[in-house]
């Protein structure tokens, strides 16, 4: 009986493992995709829309312009 209640106590705890590996994967594949996105959208963005989309989000955040 004991033995059963360790066994179920360590399914539990490589369940937890498990589930937080899990979470840190998806935290990193999160990560990476969001990365990626950026990277592209400005690597074939052209500058003069970088340049309005900058300028909008500075006004955007109330930051003194012009
Ligand atoms: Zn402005």
């Amino acid at each position: 009986m004991k033995k059963n209640a360790q066994a179920i106590a360590a399914t539990q705890s490589q369940t937890q493992a498990k589930a937080a590996a899990n979470a840190d994967l998806m935290g990193i594949a999160g990560a990476v995709l969001l990365g990626l996105t950026l990277l592209f959208a400005a690597g074939f963005a052209q500058a003069g829309i970088l340049h309005d989309t900058a300028h909008d989000m500075r006004h955007a955040m109330s930051f003194p312009c012009h």
